[in-house]
């Protein structure tokens, strides 16, 4: 076989046969698509590669002018084996009771394979990448990693007293450089004693930013009061039995990502942090110009933080798999020198990631109300230019290399949209005040001198949940139904971040495990337009049923 060179193209993250890629993305000459079409037989991922040898016959020609040179073009073979994948999964998270198969054309599914009880917890799927909102940040203090609440009731109350008494809540809308500012001088707040001329800094910064918080008919506690929740000088009555693990300062120095124990800290630390972490130990190119992306973000969408995870995950693990590939090559040379090219790591990388993909944001993206039909073509260049512009301060904060062009971006932050990966987590606050609640009387009345006062200065958004998006791996694998047979449930002790399913009726070997996306008690028609946003029509038996 006649040896060739070839540079990478880009990723092509949909499941594209040699044939389909012939008639939309590329051209292909026909003995081109034989080649492919044989390599697709012996495996499972194969590449779209540019040749740059002239004379060779293995071109992709160059009118792909949406594919830049510098991208790494990766075609993911029809229906990959990606189930091994799956397996693995299941296997590290101890769950032999399900499968992740592929039964009909809409994809993959999961599937029984044992029989669940009503009730019985069918999976927890620990996240991926998964991140707070940004205005949540005000109102819970939690884990970076897992996301469990952490610190002490006290100060998840104080934190979110400080907020209100400057104006600041999840409601009130902030621009992303007030938020950065606010936000660093809260931590800094919420974990050692406040400075007076911190509070003073705060204040200026938040002159313009307007607060519609539902605090104004709350009854403010005194400002010292406040200060003693977030510095512990003052405890609340039967708070010792809500503990929370305290907090633990990110290891680069950031005060911005807090933990829950050093290994959540360690694990964030080598998934992704090290690289997006804007302390003097950042391991990114540049915390000045990281710092511009999260502004950026923190102005605009917040979604591009998620996206910027994602992609460090990749990069921390395509580094790894090399490192872990060069220390092999050492003990023996020869070995597997063929299929261990930085392009198969990266590919190895990329992996997980890759399985969420849905479509580009830019298309996929629901139209808002405000925006005319008409207007729809500007709209989706207005946000495909947000993205670039967004990529583009990421590029400048942490690639070494042109990874990852706007099109994966895109896709990316696509499949945070369009997968179904709300991150919901109780707080223990709401859970304090009900205990306290429901005392004996005379307990109660004690209680409540002290924690009466703080609950009517809170307001009816006492106790805000933690809110964020994540991909789960596996769940973002269940099909949707509108008479599901499972659900995403929080019980009691599931206090992290990870998603729990639970059958809601009993399920028997075989059968499909399905959740919905949706509110399921909506009309058929209502049902359907909501769908629209994941890209399809349903067709369970419900819907079939109540068809018109
Ligand atoms: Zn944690
Ligand atoms: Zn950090
Ligand atoms: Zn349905």
């Amino acid at each position: 076989m006649k040896p060739v060179t070839c540079r990478l193209l880009g990723v092509v993250l949909e499941e594209s046969s040699p044939e389909e890629l012939q008639a939309h993305q590329a051209t292909v000459r026909s003995s081109v698509l034989e080649v492919l079409l044989e390599i697709t037989k012996f495996c499972d991922l194969y590449l779209m590669e540019r040749v740059l040898d002239e004379e060779s016959e293995l071109i992709a020609q160059d009118a792909q002018p949406k594919f830049p040179n510098s991208l790494l073009q990766l075609v993911f073979k029809k229906k990959m084996a990606s189930f091994e994948y799956f397996d693995q999964l299941l296997f590290d998270r101890n769950c032999s009771s399900i499968k992740v198969k592929q039964e009909n054309d809409f994809g993959k599914g999961v599937y029984a394979d044992g029989d669940f009880e009503e009730g019985e917890l069918i999976l927890k799927d620990p996240i991926l990448v998964g991140m707070q909102h940004s205005s949540n940040k005000f109102d819970c203090l939690v884990c970076s990693f897992c996301f469990r609440f952490i610190g002490s009731i006290e100060l998840q109350i104080g934190r979110k007293l400080y907020f209100q008494s400057i104006g600041v809540s999840a409601n009130g809308g902030c621009d992303g450089e007030t938020f950065s500012a606010v936000s660093k001088d809260c931590y800094d707040a919420g974990l050692s004693h406040m400075e007076e001329d911190s509070h003073l800094r705060t204040h200026e910064n938040l002159e313009n930013c307007a607060s519609s918080s539902s605090s104004k008919d709350n009854i403010p506690v005194p400002k010292e009061v406040v200060d003693s929740l977030m510095n512990g000088g003052l405890v609340l009555p039967y708070s010792t039995e809500f503990p929370l693990p305290s907090a633990i300062s990110c290891p680069g120095g950031c005060k911005e990502a807090f933990y829950c124990s050093k290994s959540c800290a360690e694990a964030d630390w080598k998934l992704s942090h090290s690289l997006l972490c804007t302390g003097e130990r950042s391991k990114s190119l540049s915390r000045e110009a990281l710092s511009k992306f999260i502004q950026h973000a923190n102005g605009t969408n917040d979604i591009f933080l998620l996206a910027a995870k994602a992609i460090c995950f990749t990069i921390s693990r395509y580094r790894k798999l090399k490192e872990d590939y060069l220390k092999e090559q050492e003990k023996c040379p020869s070995a597997n020198a063929l299929d261990c090219s930085d392009l198969s790591l990266l590919l190895e990388a990329w992996k997980p990631i890759s399985f969420g993909h849905k479509g580009r944001w830019w298309d996929c993206i629901a139209l808002p109300d405000d925006v005319d039909l008409s207007d729809e073509a500007s709209f989706r260049m207005e946000i495909r230019e947000l993205a670039n512009m967004s990529l583009q301060l990421l590029k400048a904060a942490i690639f070494d290399k042109e990874l990852f062009s706007l099109e994966i971006y895109g896709h990316i932050i696509g499949m945070f949209e369009l997968n179904n990966l709300d991150l919901v987590v109780a707080s223990p606050v709401e859970d304090y005040f009900l205990y306290i609640d429901d005392l004996p009387e005379l307990k109660k009345k004690e209680a409540e001198i002290i924690t009466r006062p703080i609950l009517d200065a809170l307001g009816d958004d006492y106790s805000v949940c933690c809110e964020g998006t994540a991909f789960f791996p596996l769940q973002s694998c269940m099909n949707h139904s509108c008479c599901p047979n499972a659900k995403a449930f929080k019980r009691e002790k599931d206090i992290d971040g990870q998603a729990t399913i639970i059958a809601l009726r009993p399920i028997g070997k075989g059968e499909e495990v399905t959740i919905s996306y949706i509110d399921e008690d909506l009309t058929y028609e209502e049902r359907q337009a909501s769908l629209v946003d994941y890209g399809f029509e349903c067709k369970c038996s419900k819907c079939l049923e109540e068809q018109p």
